[in-house]
């Protein structure tokens, strides 16, 4: 069974794609909680992240890395936020590990 963001990767789901590599792709999130809110994922789906392992190191730093890329293409030089939800309470929708990129508004702490 392919993830949402597979089947977006793959064109089966219609989404804008603002980002892509080898390793990963980006989306705009459907329903955006600021005026930049952007889902970063792998593309070999990971679950969530308290299901990686060692072997997936690399792919977990390309992410980190990319995220920053990510909000300077969207302008976000003032600041943002990454976000991953893991499991239920936390409010994880999608079982494919992906990390929200939030900004373009002053975001507060703590999250509610
Ligand atoms: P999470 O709740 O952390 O698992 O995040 C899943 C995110 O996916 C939510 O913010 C949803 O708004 C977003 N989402 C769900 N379906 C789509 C879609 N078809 N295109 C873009 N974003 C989506």
């Amino acid at each position: 069974m392919k993830t949402l963001f597979q089947k977006i990767v793959d064109g089966e789901i219609p989404s804008k794609i603002v980002y892509r590599d080898d390793i990963c792709a980006a989306i705009n999130d459907i329903n955006p909680q600021a005026p930049v809110h952007v889902l970063l994922f792998p593309i070999k789906p990971i679950t969530r992240i308290s299901e990686a392992s060692a072997d997936d190191a690399k792919t977990l730093a390309h992410l980190m890395l990319t995220a920053p890329k990510i909000a300077a293409q969207c302008g976000l030089k003032d600041g943002f936020r990454i976000v991953i939800n893991n499991g239920l309470l936390a409010g994880e929708t999608v079982p494919h590990l992906h990390v929200h990129i939030l900004g373009g508004r002053q975001l507060h702490w703590p999250p509610c």
